[in-house]
């Protein structure tokens, strides 16, 4: 049998999923993260953990491997692809110090121009690098995700055009734009891929001692966001995935790209389609802060979500918001409360459902292609109160899709999404 092995690597821990041609699952393996000294160590040993918890016999099948790390989390290794500083991680802002710097060189408006973008921490890097390492010993400039694929294919210098977005590769024309071609950095920029696309087989000493096919090959990677989408299920244009977690994420599958950076709005390529992305800073934390889960699932029960709620709050747990409202200043809106902790809930869960809708309404407006159903992760999406609420909304089907871990959308990528064709041999059925 054909096995294909999808590697997560997320904010607190990593996975691995393993599935054959038609999608069923075969193994699973998880890694909890630890507080480490030496982070790309701890990441090397979360890679062979989680292959050494997967059988012999699955192994032995297993004819690709697709990996996801959490977007915008870097490194700079030497020649033997050997770390020569700390990896930077996705939230760390440090990058903030070449804000001024990028905003010359970026045209306005950019996706790099961001604290946490891989450019910013890629100059921040260069700022902070001793000259000798800086000039003389040119250094290969990685992903998180990168730099796992490179421990199992040994091909230093490859990423793919979903993480490689925030360094400011160009998706659209498959290149490095001028601007940052001209800067001539002095790292190498990796060569970036489709994901999906084999990238070589297994390194032959890995194949030896784990008992992988020697022909396994290893495939260009995603972000972990991406991933989760793919996991999904959702694959037609029309179709999005709402994160119903912390926050609020919106993800829809358009004919058309969008990109606005007034409303933190920017679309990933998935082959001849693009991956339009909003995100609003309400959601799931707002609930936890008047609500224990417990409570969530007591006092929802007794929501009638047929009924609308005519309170309108705009639920933050601190001022300002980007999506679908831009506006740093925003007041969190949680008033009037009423006495009864239900009415209170109904209030919440209604008004997040309209920002939801407003958010979708946005994307459109903004020229994606028009919603046609909605996947929901995240701790909000097992409220089935909820998702009553929100259809009410939406006006389009809401589904609960049957695999949302990262790590099965990698899987899928090791399979062979055939991005090009969308829908021809897309994700899960
Ligand atoms: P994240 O990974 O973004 O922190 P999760 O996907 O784990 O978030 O979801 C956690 C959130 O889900 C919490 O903020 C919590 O308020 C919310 N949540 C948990 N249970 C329910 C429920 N029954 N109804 C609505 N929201 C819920």
């Amino acid at each position: 049998m054909n096995l294909y092995l999808g590697l997560d690597f997320g904010t607190s821990g990593a996975r691995a999923i393993v599935i054959d041609a038609d999608g069923n699952i075969h193994a699973e393996a998880q890694y909890l993260f630890e507080a480490a000294a030496d982070l790309a160590a701890s990441w090397e040993k979360a890679l062979f953990s989680l292959i050494s918890q997967i059988s012999v016999q699955v192994r032995r099948e297993i004819k690709a491997i697709a990996l996801n790390g959490t977007s915008s989390t870097v490194i700079l290794c030497d020649r033997a692809g050997n770390p020569v500083v700390e990896p930077i991680l996705y939230n760390d802002a440090r990058g903030v110090e070449m804000m001024e710097k990028l905003k010359k060189i970026a045209p306005p408006n950019h996706t790099v121009l961001s604290a946490t973008s891989s450019l910013a921490k890629l100059l921040w890097y260069l700022k902070a690098l001793p000259p000798d390492q800086r000039e003389n010993r040119k250094t290969y400039f990685l992903h998180q995700a990168d730099w796992l694929a490179f421990l199992l294919h040994g091909k230093l210098g490859i990423s793919d055009y979903h993480n490689a977005l925030k360094l400011g590769y160009d998706v659209g024309n498959l290149c490095y734009p001028e601007w940052l071609e001209n800067l001539q950095l002095p790292v190498y920029l990796p060569k970036v891929l489709a994901p999906d696309t084999p990238v070589a087989e297994i390194k032959p000493e890995i194949a030896t001692n784990f008992e992988f096919p020697k022909d396994c090959a290893v495939c260009a990677g995603t972000t972990d966001s991406i991933a989760a989408f793919l996991a999904s299920g959702a694959k037609s244009p029309g179709e999005a995935s709402t994160s119903l977690g912390s926050t609020l994420v919106l993800k829809l599958l358009s004919h058309t790209r969008v990109d606005d950076a007034r409303y933190g709005i920017y679309s990933h390529r998935l082959g001849d389609l693009w991956l339009v992305g909003g995100a609003s800073n309400t959601g799931g934390a707002v609930l936890r802060k008047f609500f224990t889960d417990a409570e969530l699932e007591s006092l929802s029960c007794q929501i009638d979500a047929e009924k609308e709620s005519l309170l309108d709050y705009y639920p933050l747990l601190k001022e300002g918001d980007r999506f679908p409202i831009n506006d740093p200043h925003l007041p969190p809106k949680l008033e009037p409360r009423p006495d009864n902790p239900v009415e209170f809930l109904h209030g919440l869960l209604e008004s997040i459902a309209r920002i939801e809708a407003r958010g979708y309404q946005l994307l459109q407006q903004l020229g994606s292609t028009q919603l046609s159903g909605v996947y929901t992760a995240g701790g909000g999406a097992k409220n089935s109160v909820w998702t009553a609420i929100r259809a009410r909304y939406l006006q389009v089907p809401i589904v609960t899709p049957i695999h949302s871990e990262a790590a099965y959308g990698s899987a899928l990528l090791a399979r062979g999404i055939n991005m090009n064709r969308p829908g021809a041999e897309g994700a899960e059925e």
